[in-house]
């Protein structure tokens, strides 16, 4: 049986890839995360004991721990999710950015090419490298236009410039050593298994807590949202039938305001459970969950705004997300109200929902910083 060896698959958008992989594909799946602050063993309990599932905890940027891998497991394909993936943990601690989205991603295209030039011809023709990444790399938009694959590359914080530099690596050994590379661009996820450091967990579980729901600037920052699910069957679908050495944009066609977001998760609350009914809101004579709403400081160099442009995807490879916002943000707010253990769990080792990110002055926009103005 061929092998799949998914790194970071104990993270948000990894762990969601494995719980598909091994529903949908005839594959042996390989775990390789270092467990990180980010990475949980719970949000994989479901398939721990699945006779098709291994995991390794491994650091990608151990050269030894990553040829190790090849060589005990010989994969087929490799998609590497492995990241620091919050951009304002990138401004507060840039080099553990570096060390893994960049050396760590270097390392595993290493030990791919050595192990890939070791392979008779027939394993050759079918390996595959899929470098997961971000429509982060492309900058900041204005009020118009989309992020298509052609869209140079403008990244702008310390976690999108890591994530460029390992883009342009993947790519790089397709050309250099016609190494089978492939490189996807997502925009935001959202959905089961993230991490309540970001956007839309956080506000759900602080809500509920009847905490403040911080928004950043002016909430009018625009992300193009997608459902977590939609994005792993898009990821996929690049892997089994991308042209190797491709960039594939995949997108939701869900672009919303920060403000938009929230106001979406406090509507959803107030109908499944209203604050009357909730004591942390009723103790505080809070009768809707908007009110919680708090703006907050920017953040260091916020971009404006994403959208991506998934034409290519539709056309060539027939990948169509399967949720809109509203569907997707209603199965999300229920998720996290159904798993409580695994929200306690996450943050029981250093994780108060403390601001991240304040690090730094805000630097002035160019305007050749921003596409579509
Ligand atoms: P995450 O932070 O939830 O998970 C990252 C995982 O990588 C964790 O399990 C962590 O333990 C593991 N990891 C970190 N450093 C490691 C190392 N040195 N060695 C091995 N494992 C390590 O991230 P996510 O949101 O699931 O993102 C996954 C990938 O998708 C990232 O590459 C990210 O850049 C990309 N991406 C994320 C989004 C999004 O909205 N979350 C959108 C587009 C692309």
């Amino acid at each position: 049986m061929d092998t799949l060896a998914v790194t970071g698959g104990a993270g948000f958008i990894g762990s969601n890839f494995v719980h598909l992989a091994l529903a949908q594909a005839d594959a042996h799946v390989v775990v390789i995360d270092a467990l990180t602050y980010a990475g949980h063993l719970e949000s994989l309990a479901g398939v721990r004991d699945h006779p098709r599932f291994t995991f390794v905890k491994a650091d990608i940027a151990d050269q030894a721990a990553v040829e190790a891998v090849f060589r005990d497991f010989q994969p087929r394909w490799v998609v590497n999710f492995a990241a620091e993936s919050h951009v304002d943990r990138s401004i507060d601690g840039p080099r553990a950015f570096v060390r893994t989205n960049v050396v760590g991603c270097f390392e595993l295209l290493e030990a791919a090419r050595g192990y890939y030039e070791g392979l008779p011809a027939a394993a050759r023709r079918g390996f595959r490298f899929l470098q997961v990444s971000t429509d982060e790399v492309y900058g900041t938009l204005g009020a118009t236009g989309l992020f298509t694959e052609s869209t140079p590359y403008a990244p702008r914080s310390p976690y999108s410039a890591s994530k460029a530099a390992a883009d342009h690596l993947a790519l790089a050994y397709w050309h250099t050593y016609a190494l089978p590379t492939l490189l996807t661009n997502c925009s935001n996820n959202y959905g089961p298994y993230q991490f309540p450091e970001k956007l839309i967990p956080l506000t759900i579980l602080n809500a509920v807590d009847g905490k403040p729901l911080p928004i950043y600037g002016d909430g009018q920052n625009i992300r193009d949202w997608l459902y977590v699910v939609d994005h792993c069957e898009g990821i996929l679908r690049v892997l089994q039938e991308g042209r190797t050495g491709d960039q594939y944009n995949i997108g939701g066609h869900g672009e919303r305001t920060n403000v938009q977001v929230v106001d979406a998760i406090c509507a959803v609350l107030d109908e499944l459970r209203p604050a009357r009914d909730n004591p942390a809101l009723s103790a505080q004579g809070i009768r809707r969950y908007g009110e919680l709403k708090q703006f907050v400081p920017d953040r260091p160099g916020h971009d404006r705004r994403y959208g991506i442009d998934a034409s290519k995807a539709r056309r060539e490879l027939r990948w169509e997300p399967r949720h809109d916002f509203d569907s997707g943000i209603r199965q999300t707010v229920c998720w996290y109200l159904d798993n409580g253990a695994w929200c306690a769990a996450v943050q029981a080792s250093n994780y108060g929902r403390q601001r991240l990110g304040l690090g730094a002055a805000q630097p002035p926009v160019t305007p050749s910083a921003v596409h579509g103005r």
